[in-house]
């Protein structure tokens, strides 16, 4: 330490002050800036010895850059002012590297009491430490602030990634969901499918999946084949072609269908012969690779079996037909249009390969008919009834005249049919003409028989007018012949109605006449021909019709006569007549042995009788009600009957009243 010997101070005192002090020191006084008092800090800062003190601060320190240094001190001398450097970066070379170091510089002046500055305080404190500690501690905060935000963007990044992720979880997850949905979809068709299912996996087929189905017609169940390749697990194929399919399916990939395909299946212990109609389909992955087959399977056995009985009964059906020269015919009632058999057409005399439609079919029709076949196919379809009808037909080509009986019903639409109305049609020629002959000979031997017949009466009415002369047992015998020749006679008459039907010879003689008298003379005259009847007329109202008075008296009595032959325990017979809508209507009621719905038509027509256990001691030629039809058919009136079996019957007819 040196001390200049000008300084006003205690020299000693504040050589030892300095030398004390922890920063670099330095005291300067005068214009010129001397360098009264440094301490070794401060020289060691300067880079220079002791020999500076004394002299003047410019030429103690004439490098360049302290020139600036010195323009502040003179400046802090002239103004007085405290100058204050913190931190100031100074460069320095350390053993033989340059390095930085940091001071905080004041440089004060002192001034004494008449504010004239005498020297000035010159401090350095060396505080590199503490300025590198803070730029490290800086350095390392702005690493952490850079780490910080590259977390801050990886944290961007990541939370981005894992929104991503998120999503792509969601994403899957809908996807599982999906892919569990059509799992479960796919075992549902798989299950619920009515036909039988199953996919073989790879070359080995092995069964991944089956059905109820297809296990029924494997005859096998589920823990039997699943996992296990089909030729292991169904050893009845062997020998059947099925398994050379499966494998040509998987190696050209080409899908096969087999229709009507005849299998040997398990069936208990054994085998059974089936039909089935099968779907084999490759199964590709997403690169279309073959990974396996789907089976579709459906067991038409049933359905085969049931076609074959049903060909075999068409074909027993079409020899019967051919067999008995039936003629059919099938008419679409949606386009009317006919499809007939050649025998049909033959019997109408065409040929049998032309083609023919309804309309002329129904030409051939004899004219006096044509009407009344036209209206029973059109009450047969429109009531749902079958048809059955007989007729003459005249060739078409031959003009011969031939007798058909034809019958049909209604076959209401199905899906894929229309409705048609269809039946069967016999030639019936020559039993027509047995009955005409037949006919002939009863007309005939009944005219002949008639003028016998009426005379033998009138031989036994003149007997009889004799009855006093004769005794008692000859008039009884004689009333019984006359009884006899009575009944002999209404046969005949019935014959001969019958001929004159035939021959169209019956006139009607129409009157006006009260029904309700007509009614009390008929029942009189039944109740002659019974004791065990009780024949009771419900209604006596004056009811007049205009109608053939002898011919309805014949059809009341036949139906008094039925009633009381078809009655033979004891009974009541009710008897009614009214007048409904312009009609006047006759009712007679027993509670006889009853007809079967299945004869009700029949009952009209000629000499048909009932064949039964009751009918078989009744007698009776199955003309009566013939008889009656047609008169009613002549008066435009209507015939029927409302019967139960076992019950009784009521026999109607019904007249316009005009
Ligand atoms: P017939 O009585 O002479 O046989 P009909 O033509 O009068 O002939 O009758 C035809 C058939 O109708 C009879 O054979 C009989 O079977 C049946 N019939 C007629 N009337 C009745 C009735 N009231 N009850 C039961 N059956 C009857």
């Amino acid at each position: 330490m040196s001390l200049s010997s000008t300084l006003p101070l205690d020299n000693r005192l504040l050589s030892e002050i300095l030398a004390l002090s922890r920063d670099a020191t330095a005291i300067y006084s005068g214009e010129e800036i001397v360098i009264r008092m440094a301490n070794d800090k401060m020289i060691r800062f300067w880079g220079k010895n002791s020999d500076v003190i004394g002299l003047h601060l410019a030429a103690a320190l004439p490098e360049p850059e302290q020139q600036e240094f010195i323009a502040m001190i003179r400046n802090v001398w002239c103004t007085g002012n405290v100058y204050h450097a913190v931190e100031k970066p100074v460069l320095r070379q350390v053993n033989g590297r340059i390095e930085t170091f940091y001071f905080d510089i004041t440089c004060r002046a002192l001034k004494d009491d008449n504010s004239n500055v005498f020297c000035i305080i010159h401090t350095v404190t060396d505080v590199t430490p503490r300025v590198k500690l803070h730029l490290t501690l800086k350095e390392k905060e702005h690493e952490r602030f850079l780490l910080n935000e590259k977390l801050a963007v990886s944290y961007n990044d990541l939370s981005q990634a894992n929104k991503e992720l998120t999503e792509m979880q969601e994403q899957m997850s809908g996807l599982h969901t999906r892919l569990a949905d059509s799992e479960a979809l796919f075992k549902n068709i798989f299950a619920q499918a009515p036909l039988g299912l199953t996919w073989l996996r790879g070359p080995e087929m092995i069964i991944e999946e089956v059905n109820d189905p297809i296990l029924k017609i494997w005859g096998r169940t589920a823990p039997e084949v699943l996992g296990k390749p089909i030729r292991k697990a169904r050893p009845e194929l062997e020998g059947q072609t099925i398994l050379d399919r499966l494998h040509r399916v998987y190696s050209t990939g080409i899908i096969e269908v087999n229709a009507e395909y005849r299998v040997l299946l398990k069936d208990g212990d054994g085998l059974r012969e089936a039909y089935v109609n099968s779907v084999y389909s490759p199964l590709r992955d997403s690169a279309g690779k073959i990974q396996g087959i789907l089976v579709i399977i459906d067991e038409i056995t049933e359905r085969i079996a049931e076609r074959q009985r049903r060909e075999l009964m068409e074909e027993q059906f079409r020899i019967s037909v051919e067999s008995a020269e039936l003629g059919t015919w099938f008419v679409n009632l949606d386009t009317h249009e006919l499809i007939s058999s050649p025998r049909l057409r033959e019997i109408f005399g065409f040929h049998p390969d032309d083609e023919i439609t309804l309309t002329d079919a129904v030409n051939q029709i004899h004219e006096d008919y044509r009407t009344a076949v036209s209206t029973a196919i059109h009450a047969a379809i429109e009531n749902e009834t079958s048809y059955d009808m007989e007729y003459p037909v005249i060739g078409y080509h031959d003009g011969k005249l031939r007798w058909v009986r034809a019958t049909g019903k209604l076959f209401p639409p199905k899906p894929g049919h229309p409705p048609h109305f269809s039946g069967v049609l016999t030639d019936i020629t020559q039993r027509k003409t047995e009955e005409k002959r037949k006919h002939d000979f009863i007309a005939i031997a009944s005219h002949e028989l008639k003028t016998p017949l009426t005379s033998a009466k009138a031989y036994v009415q003149i007997l009889l007018k004799h009855r006093a002369r004769l005794d008692n047992n000859a008039v009884n015998m004689l009333e019984k012949v006359e009884g006899q020749i009575g009944k002999m006679h209404s046969i005949i008459r019935g014959f001969l109605d019958v001929a004159r039907l035939d021959s169209s010879e019956i006139q009607l003689n129409k009157n006006s006449f009260i029904i309700s008298e007509l009614l009390e003379e008929c029942v009189s005259e039944a109740s002659l021909f019974t004791r065990r009847h009780e024949l009771v007329v419900q209604n006596t109202d004056t009811i007049s019709v205009i109608a053939d008075r002898e011919k309805i008296g014949q059809v009341i009595t036949n139906f008094l006569s039925n009633a009381i032959k078809y009655s033979p325990t004891e009974g009541k017979i009710f008897i009614n007549c009214q007048e409904e809508n312009g009609y006047v209507s006759v009712y007679v009621t027993d509670l006889g042995i009853g007809v079967h719905p299945g004869d009700h038509q029949k009952l009209f027509t000629r000499f048909y009788r009932v064949e039964n256990q009751h009918t078989q001691t009744i007698s009776g030629f199955g003309i009566g009600l013939y008889l009656c039809a047609e008169i009613i058919r002549l008066h435009h009136g209507t015939i029927g009957l409302d019967s139960v079996m076992g019950q009784g019957s009521t026999f109607y007819f019904k007249l316009p009243k005009n």
